[in-house]
């Protein structure tokens, strides 16, 4: 099934990108819940992290490296921010392609979701 994220990765919807490379995509979240709220995917169309297998070991490994450095790029690692990635519907998972959101840019608040 085809994500709204999925026709991002095809350009066939627009989106603020922060980054991309062969793997992975960011761009900035179209209803922010701080300052800087960015979404992080990879261009690998897997449901969410309990979908992910052994085969996408690498793909996540990088996946945390790439976060790390987009959060640099962004310049909010000094200060810290937070990564969150919401599963299914307790989770409140509302677009069915893994995703991480960063949040950052301001102090947040302990309860964030
Ligand atoms: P989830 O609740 O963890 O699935 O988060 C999905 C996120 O995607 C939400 O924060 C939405 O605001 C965001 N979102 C949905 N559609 C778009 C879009 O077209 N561009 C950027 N962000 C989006």
């Amino acid at each position: 099934m085809s994500t709204i994220f999925k026709k991002i990765i095809d350009k066939e919807i627009p989106a603020n990108i922060v980054y991309e490379d062969d793997d992975f995509l960011a761009f900035y979240d179209i209803q922010p819940q701080a300052k800087v709220h960015v979404i992080v995917i990879p261009k690998k169309e897997i449901k969410n992290l309990d979908e992910a297998t052994e085969e996408d070991v690498l793909v996540l490994g990088k996946l945390q490296l790439t976060i790390a450095k987009i959060a640099r790029k962004l310049g909010i690692s000094k200060d810290g921010y937070r990564v969150i990635t919401n599963i299914n519907e307790n989770g409140g998972q509302t677009v069915f392609h893994m995703h991480y959101h960063i949040l950052g840019g301001e102090k947040l608040p302990e309860n964030f979701k």
